[in-house]
């Protein structure tokens, strides 16, 4: 229940306090502000109120005095068909670096059902200790059921900060579990860092369309929660002689509460193209002019056997459907070999594939932003460039 307190002998019913309340909570009745069921003590009236009539008993206050029984940086291991997801590692090795710079163990949470074979991997990737809920309602991944594992292990064992892959799963459980900690989750960020004060978890990431990179800090709650989509992260050495500690917790929750089940899997016959993991991606834009012109693409990935991303135009004028979308709404990529063809070099599609490791650009106006991030260069028609290109590399 929301604690914040209105004193009606102050109150002067000027009504500033009723939309600086993000969840419209406040109102006006018989002259004097009143705060519906909706109020979640986040005090961002307390400071508009000109008469001081609005406050949150001190005891009630968010949990500023409580900010240092945090420690530790946790990274949720996700598993699917029992292996390791990759983003885990990748998120494991900026974990790395955040544990050290603060000077506390990196931790990993590991759910599911027999997974305990799994816990080498985690240590051999940079983790100190694992925790582990191993229980048969933690498979397949259900909402409930996560969340209230990874809930009570937050409450006993306090981290510090969590980083969670943006998965399809990751995305949901994150959500559900700051939602639940009453704290702030910041999605999709493409670089951690400690900030000068040596403490705060610096989180930036696109806001405004891409326009702009925010960054975001979580001061006055505890885990600071953030998710990181795959690729984002460079992927951590491996070494096989490092071990840690195991933590073994029960899930402990009835099962009424668990109100979904999985009936089956149906593969999305869509989603069977593999951009994330490919190490060769050959990307089509608007420049094609035309559908029919990505069969230059599609020539140009299967000889060097890749695969064929695009840019959202082209996604948008229904020339390839939304699974090969590169970009900020798309996916984010990193392969060895990236070749845009006919592509601008908007910044939401750089935000997907600028730390591609070659970039090939070929684009026929030589001032198009995708040259500034490209390795090589070619300045020409798509429709002439390419296939000349294929024709080349299937000779040799
Ligand atoms: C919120 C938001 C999210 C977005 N998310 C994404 C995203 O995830 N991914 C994404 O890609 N975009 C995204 N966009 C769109 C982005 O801003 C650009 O509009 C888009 O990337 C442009 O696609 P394009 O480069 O194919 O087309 P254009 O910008 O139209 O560029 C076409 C290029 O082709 C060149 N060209 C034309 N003809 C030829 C030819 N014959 N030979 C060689 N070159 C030629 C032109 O010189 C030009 O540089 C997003 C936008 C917003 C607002």
């Amino acid at each position: 229940m929301a604690q914040l307190r209105i004193d009606i002998d102050l109150c002067t019913g000027c009504g500033v306090c009723v939309p600086s309340c993000p969840l419209g909570a406040l109102s006006l009745n018989d002259g004097v502000a009143v705060a519906s069921e909706a109020c979640n003590d986040c005090a961002a009236c307390i400071s508009v109120c000109p008469v001081e009539a609005l406050s949150i008993p001190i005891e009630h206050r968010l949990q500023e005095s409580k900010l240092t029984d945090y420690r530790d940086v946790w990274v949720f291991c996700e598993v699917e068909e029992g292996k390791i997801v990759h983003v885990t590692p990748e998120l494991l090795g900026k974990g790395r670096e955040l544990a050290d710079t603060l000077g506390c163990r990196l931790c990993t949470v590991l759910l599911g059902h027999e997974v305990e074979n799994l816990a080498s991997q985690l240590f051999h990737y940079g983790a100190d200790c694992v925790y582990l809920v191993e229980d048969e309602r933690l498979s397949p991944y259900r909402t409930v059921p996560y969340m209230e594992a990874f809930v009570s292990l937050v409450k006993k064992y306090k981290p510090e900060i969590i980083l969670i892959g943006a998965t399809i799963c990751g995305r949901d459980l994150a959500g559900a579990v700051a939602t639940r900690l009453e704290t702030g989750l910041t999605a999709d960020c493409t670089e951690l860092r400690i900030a000068d004060d040596g403490k705060s978890l610096l989180q930036t990431r696109p806001a405004f369309g891409g326009n702009i990179m925010a960054q975001i800090l979580c001061e006055k709650h505890r885990p600071q929660m953030a998710t990181v989509r795959p690729k984002v992260m460079e992927m951590p050495e491996l070494d096989a002689s490092r071990s840690g500690e195991m933590v073994r917790e029960s899930l402990v929750l009835g099962d009424a509460r668990i109100l979904t089940e999985v009936l089956e899997y149906i593969k999305d016959e869509l989603e069977s193209v593999n951009l994330v993991d490919a190490d060769i991606i050959v990307s089509g834009g608007r420049g094609l002019g035309k559908p029919e012109n990505f069969s230059v693409v599609r020539e140009l990935a299967k000889v060097l056997g890749g695969v064929v991303g695009s840019s959202r135009a082209a996604v948008d004028a229904g020339w390839i459907p939304y699974p090969h979308q590169v970009g900020q709404t798309g996916k984010t990529v990193r392969p060895k070999l990236y070749i845009a063809c006919g592509i601008s070099g908007a910044i939401q599609h750089l935000a997907g594939m600028r730390t591609s490791d070659v970039i090939i650009a070929i684009n026929k106006d030589p001032e198009a932003p995708i040259f500034k991030v490209a390795t090589y260069g070619i300045v020409g028609d798509v429709l002439q460039v390419v296939p000349k290109l294929t024709e080349r590399l299937k000779r040799l």
